[in-house]
């Protein structure tokens, strides 16, 4: 069979619209001709490929689906602790060093969780999953400290004004603070800047990002 013949005949072959006369001459034919089997491997590569990324789509549209799925349920968990949290502050009828106790070990590092969230609409800016997952880590850290230190000038806790006896007074509610409300806040602070690095790097493998 004459080989511009046979290439034409290629895409019926490929797509097994041509008689089984032809099919068979045609087998025949790209068996013993390397230009044809050249011309027949291109055509028939590109289906293969096509039908690869058609089928790897409805699994992409899942994992998008899921990765802002968990994105929403953090924003909500935040938002519910942050509303109990200000809920149980604004009840409670604490004094001196007990002054923004909820305030100060639940508000504060969940409120700088919840603010780090946002930097997962960036991802696209970051290099790798490694990457974006450490800076999240550190922002979610830096947010919870500067929510801390907030919290803590807005509560007065640190009231270092006048004469010795108030500073003796002011060390002695900072001893308080670090041993009531402190192990706490860094128990909780710890687990956050964790939880963050981990949920962030399960939502950067979820996008596909390498
Ligand atoms: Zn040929």
């Amino acid at each position: 069979m004459d080989c511009n013949i046979v290439k034409d005949l290629i895409p019926l072959y490929i797509d097994d619209c041509c008689s089984e006369e032809s099919a068979e001459e045609v087998k025949r034919h790209l068996d013993g001709c390397a230009e044809c089997k050249a011309v027949f491997d291109e055509m028939s590569c590109p289906t293969t490929s096509e039908s690869v990324s058609v089928s790897d789509k409805p699994l992409k549209k899942i994992n998008d689906w899921k990765a802002s799925v968990l994105q929403s349920v953090l924003f909500f968990a935040s938002f519910l602790l942050i509303t109990f949290g200000v809920a149980a502050e604004s009840s409670s009828q604490y004094t001196d060093y007990f002054n923004g106790f909820w305030a100060i070990w639940l508000v504060a590092p969940v409120t700088g969780f919840m603010f780090s969230l946002p930097n997962w609409y960036f991802i696209k800016f970051y290099k790798d999953r490694k990457s974006f997952s450490r800076w999240t880590c550190a922002l979610t850290l830096l947010l919870i400290v500067a929510a801390t230190t907030w919290t803590l000038f807005h509560y007065d806790q640190f009231v270092t004004n006048s004469g010795l006896l108030e500073f003796l007074k002011s060390c002695l509610t900072l001893g308080q603070f670090i041993f009531f409300i402190c192990p706490y806040h860094l128990i909780l602070t710890a687990v956050l800047v964790l939880f963050s690095k981990v949920t962030s790097s399960k939502y950067a493998q979820m996008l596909g990002k390498e």
